[in-house]
């Protein structure tokens, strides 16, 4: 009786039994299946990846520079958590400009408003993100700028730099450029900080605190002396705002003048410095003015001439110097540099090639 119970109730289990062995072997196939599937995707979003180009970005300063960030993702960027980006570019509008953005400026790249809308601003941080990182700078966002600024390998923008830093003042001009992202510290806006003493061609100048407040005492010194109006026409100036002034100069020259973008290239160098290049991207140069007036043949301009170099200003570009800095005489441009530097280059009589040079050899 127990045997024929058991072997009853074997014989009516038996189905169920296979029927199980069956949906495991399924299951194992179906495990086996979507892992071969999920290596093959993971191969195929590396592959994607790997041509990093890392030698196709040409050095834009001549000499070694101390904030050039040297872009050198070791190994290839993890892949986008998200679907496939689309390529943007100048144009584009939308949730995926937006994303974009909202990345950007997370890394410090993009200031503008998170607007959806591909502008001028968008395109300047996704240079200058292509730069910094290593790839080819053409300003469009398609797969490989995006799949490495999603990942972790991206490289943010380089901090602001303290420009006063050191022993030797900064040098900027055509062969020491400073590099793309450059931004100095403790900008501040030029009208909070002189007030009335001057009047202003724009009154969100801006320019490195300490420069300002130099500037402050030297204009009281010279408005005390009896010397006024001062006007403001210039003082710190964005990389981005140079090329934009850059940009529309070689414009203005193949279209007036029918000028190849090379000639016109060649030609807006003899008055605008190249991004990167002009010293008010340092936030310590101002130029002055009196309105309506050649500065040059003004009272204040024969006062700051010999008085600057006590308020820790240089007249940064002379006649007199133009073969060593390349640029003409500039009587409107002071540079501030701190008073023990320019009292001592006021008694060699040196620019700031020369000084920079000589410092060096101390
Ligand atoms: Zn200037």
């Amino acid at each position: 009786m127990p045997q024929n119970r058991t072997y009853s109730r074997r014989n009516r289990r038996s189905p169920y039994v296979f029927i199980a062995l069956l949906l495991i072997l399924l299951t194992a196939a179906l495990i086996l299946g979507a892992r071969a599937m999920n290596a093959w995707k993971v191969y195929e979003a590396e592959a994607a990846v790997t041509p990093v180009p890392t030698a196709t970005v040409a050095p834009i300063s001549v000499t070694p520079d101390p904030f050039r960030v040297t872009p050198a993702p070791t190994s290839p960027p993890t892949p986008a958590p998200s679907p496939t980006p689309g390529l943007l570019n100048s144009g584009s509008k939308g949730d995926e400009v937006r994303r974009l953005q909202v990345r950007l400026q997370d890394l410090g790249y993009y200031h503008g408003s998170i607007d959806g809308d591909y502008g001028t601003g968008t395109k300047t941080a996704v240079q200058t993100f292509q730069k910094i990182n290593g790839l080819d700078a053409d300003g469009i966002a398609g797969q490989l700028t995006q799949t490495l600024l999603f990942s972790d390998q991206a490289l943010p923008a380089p901090g602001p730099v303290d420009v006063l830093e050191g022993d030797i003042p900064l040098l900027v001009n055509s062969a020491n450029a400073l590099p793309d992202g450059f931004e100095p510290a403790d900008l501040v806006k030029v009208k909070d900080v002189v007030g009335s003493l001057m009047t202003y061609e724009s009154n969100s100048a801006q320019a490195v605190r300490e420069a300002a407040e130099a500037l402050k005492a030297m204009i009281q010194a010279a408005v005390n002396d009896g010397y006024k109006p001062w006007k403001l026409r210039e003082a710190y100036r964005t990389i981005a705002d140079q090329k934009r002034i850059f940009n529309n100069r070689v414009n203005k020259y193949m279209d007036e003048s029918n000028l190849t973008r090379a000639q016109a290239t060649a030609r807006a160098r003899q008055s605008v410095a190249d991004p990167g290049c002009s010293e008010h991207h340092t936030g310590l140069a101002f130029d002055l003015n009196v309105p309506g007036e050649a500065f040059g043949d003004t009272a204040q301009y024969l006062w700051l001439k010999q008085h600057c170099w006590d308020y820790g200003f240089i007249m940064r570009y002379t006649d007199e110097k133009s073969d060593i800095t390349g640029i003409t005489g500039e009587e409107w441009h002071v540079r501030y540099v701190g008073v023990e530097h320019s009292r001592k280059m006021r008694d060699l009589d040196y620019c700031l090639e020369e000084y920079v040079e000589w410092l060096k050899k101390q």
